[in-house]
């Protein structure tokens, strides 16, 4: 592979053109062996920008001429060495991650990815994409409720679970594989649920390449990282790595990781409520990228306090195109699910299982309990049905069309 960087292979022979001339021109002896001297520096620490940026093209003259500490010329280094956060730009105060991943491919799915585009809706269609299914709430934590006193008539947390099962059925009739983040009524955090992606992203990469001679330890350490978060399973005080405000290092590397997987998908599954009147109502669906990462980091704490840098590496393109296949695939199929009464139907917010992860994923509120007509379709087995066929029909779109 040639690339344009300056490399000292070809500074060899230019350096010999350069010492014939001297014996020829002996005046400008010295004046040469110092520009000589130059070029070489130059020359060894562009080697050393290009090892740290794609160390895989590294060729061995290279890496002998280059001038630069042994961890970084080791060709089983993954984790590449771009760690370095862009200060703040003027007028801010956050300090961002660079937009460029600092894990080298480590899993192609390019290919997959290209066959699905355009499959017919056929009962594999959807082969080789994962779905995470995340029923909203469980356990102590009902969610939602209606009324607002028991006895209740509608519990969110039952409605994401009846509704999350039948995801499952209905994605995997096309052919996708489904991880539901709980299939019981049991209490699971919100940290606990993207560590879960993380697991099973880190596992997939640790098992390819376990026999490769790479070096996996910081994959390794990552996976620890999320057994601890999935073992504490709290809300609060339970997000390890994941938690705070800011992405710290580790986290970083976890979400460049999880990017490299586009066949993934996240799909939380919630129940609304608004005190503001029974007219509201309709669907919801909540996602972040980029810019609203850095906003909501930056209005959730004080002016100037020392946070790591915020996450800008989500893919954007595939968020938007997430929550748009998802409004049109559930719109079409259930009409009466058009939002009315003012709110917005596409919105962003720093929900957990939105802005810690790297995979694209989408928070969808299904309707409103406080609404009369969203909750008898809530809580009817028909219209749990056709809200699961339209969500698998939404993955079907993202994917597919
Ligand atoms: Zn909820």
């Amino acid at each position: 592979m040639s690339r344009p960087g300056k490399s000292a292979a070809p500074a060899r022979p230019a350096s010999f053109a350069f010492r014939l001339t001297l014996l020829i021109l002996g005046l400008l002896v010295v004046l040469l062996v110092l520009l000589l001297l130059i070029f070489a520096g130059k020359g060894a620490s562009a080697d050393a920008a290009d090892l740290l940026a794609l160390p895989e093209t590294v060729t061995p003259s290279a890496q002998t001429a280059a001038v630069t500490p042994a961890a970084t010329e080791d060709p089983d280094r993954l984790i590449l060495s771009n760690l370095t956060p862009t200060p703040a730009a003027s007028g801010e105060w956050l300090d961002t991650w660079p937009a460029a991943s600092s894990v080298e491919t480590v899993h192609d799915s390019s290919a997959l990815i290209a066959a699905l585009k355009g499959r017919s809706q056929s009962s594999q269609a959807l082969q080789g994409v994962t779905v995470f299914v995340d029923p909203g709430h469980g356990g102590q934590d009902s969610g939602t409720v209606y009324p607002q006193e028991s006895p209740y008539e509608a519990v969110e947390k039952e409605v994401n679970l009846a509704v999350g099962l039948k995801l499952k059925s209905a994605l995997e009739a096309l052919g996708a594989s489904v991880i539901m983040t709980r299939t019981d009524d049991s209490w699971v955090s919100v940290y606990s649920r993207a560590a879960q992606v993380g697991q099973t992203i880190l596992d997939q990469v640790t098992d390819s390449l376990k026999n490769t001679g790479k070096d996996l330890s910081q994959f390794e350490s990552l996976k620890t990282a999320m057994t601890e978060i999935q073992t504490t399973n709290l809300d609060e005080g339970g997000g390890g790595i994941l938690g705070g405000l800011g992405s710290g290092a580790d986290a970083r590397l976890l979400y460049d990781t999880e990017r490299q997987f586009p066949e993934y998908l996240f799909l939380s599954l919630h129940c609304n409520y608004s005190d503001a009147g029974a007219d509201i109502g309709g669907l919801q669906i909540y996602y972040v990228d980029n810019a609203y990462n850095y906003e909501f980091t930056r209005d959730s704490t004080a002016d100037g306090y020392d946070l790591p840098p915020v996450y800008q590496y989500f893919n954007d393109e595939g968020r938007k195109k997430l929550v748009d296949c998802l409004q049109s695939a559930i719109i079409r199929q259930l009409p009466e699910l058009t939002t009315t009464g003012g709110p917005q139907t596409i919105l962003q917010e720093g929900f957990v299982v939105l802005n810690r992860m790297g995979i694209d994923s989408a928070l969808v509120e299904m309707g409103f309990f406080s609404n009369a007509d969203d909750r008898v379709l809530l809580l009817s087995d028909s219209g749990q049905t056709e809200l699961a066929q339209a969500l698998a029909q939404s993955v079907y779109s993202y994917y597919c069309e």
